[in-house]
């Protein structure tokens, strides 16, 4: 780390953490407010989940059939989320998302379009009752990006990457911007902010096996946990199917619509077809959840693979596979030595979107001033689990949101103290421990020793026993935080092990949230099963588990889910009601 005269300082109006669709919403949403954000990502841009998103967003768009509307939608969405949605914010979500998702079109995200000029919309999977998801007959990430990118490169904003924000600046109850590195260099970095957004997606990071970039590992989650916020449905993970072998293919999609839609079983270790045991009507069809539910029950009762894993087998329907959407899937896999002609895959299932986050209004503020978050960091959307397609609409919606109330806000207030914030001591540590030699596991050691632990303790199959002991194992391993051994290597791999150092620690942070919610809910519903309690529970669990960091200890509570009359103030300053108000560039730009 280089000494602390190196420190960047910088003052900006706005500061959003992290460049996926939900910070680069945010940037739009400032914009539209008047007020040039900075914005700041850990990867290079394009980095996060929203970067390999695949199948597309889902709309009330009734192109499919004329019979949808947004009050189904939202009605479907509700369904999805077992009744724990916040029902203002999927209000919005389902009628604003139309808009969203016109406007990235229009900015070049290339959605297909039937002759007739209408979107083309094919199935988001169960519970939706229509088809409701639009497509670019690709993965959509790349294009998605790119079409923000080419937006806000328009304006002059491009995110500051390989920065590594690690906590909030406080001054008394406010939050003031953030510090953090730029871990390639090892330089540390003060921003001070009027409004800060939080966009740093989900924890997927606390599972060895999961389908998500590395770089998003639950930061968000954990430094606003620090900073006093409450989080909200910390127990809910939407899983999916992933490639578990080889080692080199591990998190690859196999998805299921390929796979399984296509006629594929999945077998137990025994070669059993369980699925026709826990539910004989829809086996392989059964929801997303259903089926990595019973996935993950086969494993944690013994019968899963010699790996510990499941396998799908698509022999008898191997030409239907290639000729359909599973065929990049045998490819790949042919290109890797299994032949699905005559191999079985080996799959297991893995996080996929974490479905609670920061607790938000529908301006995307959180419960402390000065933050907002939007996007996967943000909760109370999803509920117990989610639709196909809407976490990203999720995004859009609620990273525009956050982005215009916090640039309002902003507006309203004088630039921050720069002493302000505890960022001295915080930096001080950083240094210290980037020079220190740890006498315990090096970082990536004691990061499979958490994601170990999470297997073992806190995964899909919740007991009593198993959630007090992880949790009491929790405590045990983030002790080994400062024994953590960093030295080694030149400048930029022992920056890069603090890096991941800090980042197990938010893991471990996200770990506490998920056991303690998941142990205080005696219930099974959605992405939360609990085997000692497997009947879903609505007269004492039909609400949200709060979670909020009491002097460091978690603490938890049950609070009724808010309903549509909930409407929350609206941010300070003058604002649109519309959210599609042009930016003065633009408006300027329109008009010539
Ligand atoms: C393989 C895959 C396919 C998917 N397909 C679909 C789909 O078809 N449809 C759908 O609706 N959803 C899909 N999802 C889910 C969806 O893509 C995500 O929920 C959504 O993109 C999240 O966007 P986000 O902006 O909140 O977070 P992300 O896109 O994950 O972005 C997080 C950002 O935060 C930055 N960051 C993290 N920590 C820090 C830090 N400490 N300091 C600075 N920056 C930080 C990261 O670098 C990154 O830029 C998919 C997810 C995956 C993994």
């Amino acid at each position: 780390m280089n000494s602390s005269s190196e420190i960047r300082r910088i003052q900006t109006d706005m500061l959003i953490i992290g460049s996926g669709v939900a910070g680069m919403l945010a940037v739009v949403g400032a914009k539209r407010s008047g007020v040039t954000p900075m914005i700041a990502t850990k990867g290079t841009f394009a980095s996060g989940s929203s970067s390999m998103a695949r199948g597309g967003h889902s709309l009330a768009l009734a192109h499919s059939d004329p019979a949808d509307n947004p009050e189904l939608f939202f009605e479907d969405i509700q369904a999805g989320g077992e009744g724990l949605c916040n029902e203002r914010l999927i209000d919005i979500v389902s009628t604003e998302s139309i808009d969203r998702s016109a406007e990235l079109d229009e900015w070049g995200l290339g959605l297909v379009k039937l002759p007739d000029g209408r979107y083309d919309q094919v199935p988001g999977g169960f519970p939706h009752r229509f088809k409701r998801m639009v497509h670019c007959d690709r993965l959509m990430g790349k294009p998605l990006m790119a079409a923000l990118s080419k937006k806000t490169k328009s304006w002059g904003i491009e995110p500051t990457t390989h920065i590594m924000l690690i906590d909030l600046l406080k001054d008394g109850d406010t939050v003031v911007g953030a510090w953090g590195f730029l871990y390639r260099e090892g330089i540390p970095v003060v921003v001070h902010a009027k409004s800060t957004v939080i966009a740093t997606g989900g924890a997927p990071q606390l599972h060895a096996l999961n389908d998500s970039p590395p770089v998003v590992t639950g930061d968000g989650y954990a430094m606003a946990y620090r900073a006093g916020a409450e989080l909200i449905d910390m127990e809910f993970i939407d899983y999916q199917i992933v490639t578990a072998a080889p080692e080199k293919l591990a998190g690859y999609p196999p998805y299921s619509t390929g796979l399984l839609g296509a006629g594929g079983h999945l077998l137990n270790g025994r070669g059993e077809r369980f699925m026709e045991k826990y539910n004989p009507e829809n086996k392989e069809h059964a929801s997303r959840a259903v089926i990595n539910r019973c996935m993950a029950i086969e494993c944690y009762e013994g019968r899963g693979t010699e790996g510990g894993n499941i396998h799908i087998d698509i022999r008898h329907v191997f030409d239907k596979v290639n000729e359909g959407p599973g065929k990049s899937i045998v490819g790949t896999m042919a290109k890797n030595g299994i032949d699905l002609r005559t191999d079985f895959l080996e799959v297991g299932s893995a996080p996929h979107t974490y479905l609670g986050g920061v607790r938000i209004d529908e301006w995307g503020r959180s419960t402390l001033d000065g933050l907002y978050a939007g996007g996967e960091a943000a909760g109370g959307i999803h509920g117990a689990n989610r639709l196909g397609g809407l976490a990203l609409i999720d995004s859009y919606v609620f990273g525009l949101c956050a982005g215009i109330a916090a640039a309002l806000e902003s507006k309203t207030r004088e630039a921050p103290d720069p002493a302000s914030g505890n960022w001295r001591d915080g930096i001080a540590d950083l240094a210290e421990r980037a020079s220190r030699t740890g006498t315990g596991p090096s970082a990536e050691a004691w990061r499979r020793e958490v994601q170990d632990l999470v297997v073992t303790s806190l995964d899909q199959v919740r007991s009593e026993e198993t959630l007090t002991s992880g949790l009491t194992d929790l405590d045990r391993v983030g002790g080994e935080f400062d024994d953590v051994d960093n030295s080694g290597g030149t400048v930029r791999k022992r920056s890069e092990s603090l890096r991941q150092t800090f980042e197990t620690r938010n893991l471990i942070e996200v770990a506490r949230m998920l056991g303690t919610a998941a142990l205080m809910r005696r219930e099974t519903r959605g992405g939360h099963f609990r085997i000692d309690y497997p009947e879903r529970n609505d007269n004492n669990y039909l609400g949200n588990y709060v979670v909020w960091s009491d002097g460091g200890k978690c603490r938890a509570e049950l609070r009724p889910v808010p309903g549509r009359d909930a409407v929350a103030p609206p941010p300070p300053g003058e604002h649109a009601t519309s959210f599609n108000t042009l930016p003065q560039d633009e408006a300027a730009e329109s008009a010539a």
